[in-house]
């Protein structure tokens, strides 16, 4: 099993290189984000509760978002891996989703981080709020509380990775398939 956490700031690219990823490794694409918004779209308990974090830009419970991933890991329970993007975002979910794999026999392979500037990605996400329909991607107010709150409880994540020997950093800026390449090299030794 390869199981990879795609890390970075709101904006850094992650869901689009995940996409490649996930084809070129066989992998199963797992976003929370987009689980939330799955469920926002179906008006489901989930989605409602989701909802009044994400309007605001902050997390949704530990509690929740790790009870949700966990059931969704459990459905694809014959994947020959996983691509993680956007989970996990606090130390707790780190902890349990380490606890969970390592149940299961699997552990987290690498943790691929990455880099862009904060200028690049307030406009990136600007730009992306303009095509996507995400609330949270059209208000910079907004904006900025999602990016504060990664400096605040995410970021930490990868120091805790870097213990564990599996950061590796990859330079975010650039054409989406130089990036891509990056990520395999880094993937692949
Ligand atoms: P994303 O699509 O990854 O940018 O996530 C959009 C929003 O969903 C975030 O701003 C949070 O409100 C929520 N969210 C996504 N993933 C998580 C997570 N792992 N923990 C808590 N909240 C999350």
């Amino acid at each position: 099993m390869l199981n990879i956490v795609l890390f970075g700031p709101p904006g850094a690219g992650k869901g689009t290189q995940a996409e490649k990823i996930k084809k070129h490794y066989n992998l199963t694409h797992l976003s929370t984000g987009d689980i939330f918004r799955k469920n926002i779209k179906a008006s489901t308990e989930l989605g409602l509760l989701a909802k009044s974090y994400m309007d605001k830009g902050d997390l949704v419970p530990d509690e929740v978002t790790i009870k949700m991933l966990e059931t969704e890991v459990t459905k694809y329970a014959d994947s020959s891996g996983f691509i993680f993007d956007g989970f996990p975002r606090t130390k707790d979910q780190a902890i349990a989703l380490d606890d969970f794999l390592s149940a299961k026999g699997s552990q987290i392979n690498k943790m691929i981080a990455l880099d862009v500037s904060e200028k690049e990605l307030v406009n990136r996400l600007l730009e992306r709020g303009k095509d996507s329909g995400r609330a949270d991607d059209q208000d910079e107010n907004i904006i900025s509380n999602r990016i504060k709150v990664y400096e605040k409880k995410t970021a930490i994540l990868a120091e805790y990775y870097n213990q564990q020997n599996k950061l590796a950093s990859v330079n975010g800026s650039g054409s989406i398939d130089e990036i891509t390449e990056r990520i395999y090299f880094v993937i692949d030794n």
